[in-house]
């Protein structure tokens, strides 16, 4: 029988991929969108139609009322946020709004409609912030950085808490850091990558960055999103951590990215004060053994080295092309 998920941040990197996978697998799926003054398309354009989109907001519990009774979902995964730690402290009310509050707003729409359904929580390795020990794991204490981290303590437990109070199957994924060609722009690793297209491209002379010693543990989001669908597949719900095992820091992301285009990054990466942030988080290590074990994940099916040079090559194939389409554009072509 056809299966219905409900994804939230359906038209992010991770809902997007999500969203791919699930449709494969034969789900009928499900889009909470929101409404802005320009559509926000671009990372589903290729399945647009075949997406249910339903118009609602994290922020207004009706509509996700409304979103729940119209999806009748077996699976609802809980991706939208806001999701730029930088962001959260320009505008913290907004991030605890967007990023804590709705996960009390998603949960309740499910328990009051389909409390059967099974819900993914998007947890994030921000939570453990300024580490108290190295690698980090499910019962790693968090101790949160950011308004952004803080935000995120608050829907975990809220998941938690839940799954304790109401026996809904509530999973929390603690993701670390996932990047791919769908990637924001402002996330350090697509900022990277494009500037190298840029760079290469001759269309830009410098990339100004903040902290090149941060240390990440930065896996591939394609292969993430199959861990938060095969979470929702088990026989109990309960928290994982979903990391690679590995930790890389951001000039070492730069040296490789300019690296595969022959350019050496110490001649155009510039350190701006300007990206650094208030309270920084120094290093972040997933240890994934309790989703190997038990989920059965492979965290090396795409090395370190792979995902920089896929996140370069595409940036550079989509540069040259809307560079060719400008210039057509300017010669009337
Ligand atoms: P985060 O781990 O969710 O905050 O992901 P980001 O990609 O935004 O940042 C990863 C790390 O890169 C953080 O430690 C940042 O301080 C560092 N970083 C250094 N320069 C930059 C920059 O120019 N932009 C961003 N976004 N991060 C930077």
């Amino acid at each position: 029988m056809t299966k219905n998920a409900l994804i939230t941040g359906i038209t992010g990197q991770d809902g997007s991929y999500l969203a791919d996978l699930l449709l494969e697998k034969g789900y009928k799926v499900y889009g909470l969108r929101r409404r802005t003054s320009v559509p926000i398309l671009e990372n589903i354009e290729h399945i647009q139609n075949e997406i249910e989109f339903i118009e609602g907001d994290l922020l207004d519990l009706s509509s996700l009322i409304r979103a729940v009774q119209v999806s009748n979902p077996d699976e609802v995964y809980n991706l939208g946020a806001q999701s730029f730690v930088a962001t959260s402290w320009d505008q913290p009310i907004l991030t605890g709004q967007a990023t804590a509050l709705s996960v009390t707003n998603m949960l309740e729409a499910v328990r009051i409609v389909k409390p059967e359904a099974r819900f993914y929580q998007a947890s994030s390795s921000e939570m453990f912030g300024k580490v108290v020990e190295t690698p980090q794991k499910e019962t790693t204490p968090f101790y949160p950085r950011s308004p952004y981290g803080v935000a995120k303590v608050y829907g975990h437990w809220m998941t938690v808490n839940y799954r304790e109070s109401y026996d809904m199957f509530a999973c929390s994924g603690i993701l670390f850091n996932h990047e791919s060609p769908r990637r924001g722009i402002e996330f350090v690793t697509r900022k990277i990558t494009n500037a190298v297209a840029r760079i290469k491209l001759g269309l830009q002379q410098e990339l100004r960055l903040g902290n090149l010693d941060a240390l990440r543990d930065w896996g591939y989001a394609k292969d993430y999103v199959e861990c938060m669908w095969l979470m929702l597949q088990q026989d109990t719900a309960d928290d994982y951590v979903i990391a690679t095992g590995e930790t890389h820091s951001v000039r070492e992301f730069c040296e490789i990215a300019f690296g595969y285009v022959g350019l050496d990054y110490q001649d155009y990466v510039v350190t701006d004060p300007k990206f650094f942030r208030a309270a920084e988080v120094d290093l972040l290590l997933g240890d994934p053994s309790k989703s190997i074990n038990k989920l059965g994940w492979n965290p090396q099916k795409t090395t370190f080295k792979e995902l920089v040079q896929l996140m370069v090559d595409k940036d550079l194939e989509r540069v040259a092309r809307n560079t060719n389409s400008n210039q057509s554009n300017v010669l009337g072509k």
